[in-house]
Formats: C-alpha cells, structure tokens, sequence
C-alpha cells in the first residue's frame, strides 16, 4: 500500500509526531506510533501548494499534518481519485510551466504576425475585386497628386512609346492590360512602384537616369512581377492590419486614412519578394528579346543615384528614398541577374 511520510500535530501540544498518511474509501488514514487517526477527506482542509512550502491539512475536529513530499502526497491524492487542485494551478505552482507557457504566447504571437497575417493577406488579396482594386489605385493616384507626385514633363509621344512596348512586354507574358502612369517627382527621385490594382508607376528621373528603353522595360518587368503576385495588395492588407490594431489602439481613424497612400510607398518588400520579383522579370524580358541584366544595370544606376541625392542634401535618407535601391540584398540581386543574362 502507497503511503506518504508526515508530521502530525494534535492541536493540544507543539509535540510532532511522524506519521504514515494513506487514503482508502474516502477517508485520510494517519498511522504512527502511537496513533492511528481516520478522517473523511470532506472534513479535511488541505492548502493549497505554494513553491516548497509544507501542505497543511488541517482537520476539521483539530490537530493538522504537514506533508513535505508534495510529489508523493499528489500521487497520493490522483490514486484516491481526489483532485483538490487543476491542472492549471498545479501548473501555475511551477515557475517552469509558468514560464514555458509564456514564451510559447509570445512564439505564437510572433508566428501569427510573421507568417499567419501574410498567410491571411496572400488569400484575401485574391478574393477582391477587380473594381474594388483599381478604386485602391485611383485613391492612390489622387492622393499622391495632391503633393508627393507633379505630372510628368515626357513629351506625349515618348509616353505612348513607352506605353506601347510596356504593353508587348506584359502581352507576350499572357498578363492581363495595366495601366502605366508616368508622374515627376523631386521627392521620391528615380522611381518605379506598382500599385494594389496593378497600376505601375513611373518617374520622370527614373527614365533620365536609364541608358535606354530596355532598363526602363526591365524596371516595369520587375514591378509586373510583383503585381503578379500581388505583393502591393498583399503589403497593403498587412499594414492596414497593423494600422487598423493602432487606430483602434490609439483611438483615431483618420491618422490612418492620411497614412494610406504613402503606407505602400514606405514599405519596403521582403527579400523575397523582390527576389520573385527579379525572377519573373528575367523570364518576361527574355521572351521580349531584352537580357536580365538590363534590370542589373538600373539597380545598380538606382542605388547610386539614390546613395548622391542623400549625400547632396547631407541628409539622411527618408524610408520613400531607399525604395527599391540601398536594400542590403541589392548587391546579391545585381549578381544574380547578370549571371542570369550570361546564360542566354
Ligand atoms: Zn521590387
């Protein structure tokens, strides 16, 4: 028979005496020398366990054991079918658990917001509608007009140029039309990004700063890639996650209806992201006749216009500015697209 070592005190004198406890038809069995003691576990109050102070099971009619070997004296009471505590305070008695169960709530929260909210962005982004996408890119456009964009200074026959071999460029790809807005911008500098409903915009300073129309294309090729794959809604329906739990956090709406427009622009895709994008850029201008590294050369022409603006100002550069050009991972993706193009 299953018995736990105790100390019983009668309640009368400090006098303790050591005792053998057993449990047998509901009743807590106290055996000593010169005891022998049975209680209805009902007329017993046991305490509950705390770090590796003594339990007390105080008896209703006076005197109390106190019982040192906690593990034994549980499997004492799990044997006899009594479960005085649950499972979570006998959790919660251990530091270990205690701390177990926390970090394991904040992996949780960490996995939720690195892969659940993509997971869900990436399902969502391709359950709206056409309609409600482009009124996204027209808020956009509308939004980004009244400040960080002028209109652009390209003569209407190099836009529809341009617009022209944009459209071949996406045709010979099986891709769907979208729409090329050509805009100036001091602010954003040479430019290109694409918008939730496929919109692809570019700047006038990015076109300066190309050698020719195929590093123009291989910048457009790079944003159809992400479009795509609906990076731009899928980044759009993340922070307005992120920005929905601050409003509601802070209490305010309309901070985050003026943050809109530029939440895109301040994002910068994940590496890969940009790498799938690079990818699908590769193959479309290949199929267009233009090699991939086209869209090496303007990476490396971007950063280093971008890398002279921030030297220019003697500032440092706005989250806008390093869109698509300091990134760590560019000097990797230049590598990657010329060998690309050495392969043809
Ligand atoms: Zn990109």
């Amino acid at each position: 028979m299953k018995t736990v070592n105790a100390n019983y005190f009668d309640g009368l004198s400090a006098l303790q005496q050591a005792v053998a406890l057993n449990i047998a038809q509901g009743q807590l069995e106290v055996r000593g020398e010169k005891l022998i003691r049975a209680e209805p576990l009902s007329n017993i109050r046991i305490s509950a366990k705390l770090g590796s102070a003594p339990r007390l099971l105080n008896f209703a009619g006076g005197g109390h054991c106190e019982v040192n070997n906690h593990a034994d004296f549980e499997a004492l009471l799990r044997d006899a079918g009594v479960l005085p505590q649950s499972l979570l305070s006998r959790m919660e008695g251990s530091w270990r658990h205690a701390l177990t169960a926390t970090v394991l709530s904040i992996v949780i929260a960490i996995a939720s917001f690195y892969w659940g909210l993509p997971w869900v962005a990436n399902i969502a982004a391709g359950r709206i509608p056409d309609s409600v996408s482009l009124s996204i890119d027209t808020h956009f456009l509308d939004a980004v007009d009244k400040g960080l964009v002028q209109a652009s200074q390209l003569s209407q026959a190099r836009q529809k140029k341009l617009r022209k071999r944009f459209d071949n460029l996406r045709a010979m790809h099986g891709l769907p039309p979208h729409q090329l807005e050509f805009r100036s911008s001091k602010v954003i500098g040479a430019n290109a990004f694409a918008l939730p409903g496929g919109t692809v915009v570019v700047t006038d300073q990015l076109i300066a700063l190309a050698s020719n129309d195929e590093e123009v294309l291989a910048v457009l090729a790079h944003e159809l890639g992400h479009v795509s794959e609906r990076h731009p809604m899928r980044q759009l329906l993340q922070s307005s996650v992120v920005g929905l739990a601050m409003t509601w956090y802070l209490g305010d709406i309309s901070s985050l209806l003026a943050a809109a427009p530029t939440m895109l622009l301040e994002t910068n895709y994940s590496r890969n992201f940009e790498r799938r994008a690079d990818r699908y850029a590769a193959s479309m201008l290949r199929e267009n006749g233009i090699a991939p590294a086209r869209l090496a050369d303007m990476l490396e022409k971007l950063e280093k216009s971008h890398r002279g603006a921030v030297k220019e100002s003697g500032e440092q550069p706005s989250r806008i500015a390093r869109f698509l050009s300091t990134h760590p991972d560019t000097a990797e993706r230049i590598r990657d697209l010329r060998g690309d193009g050495s392969r043809q």
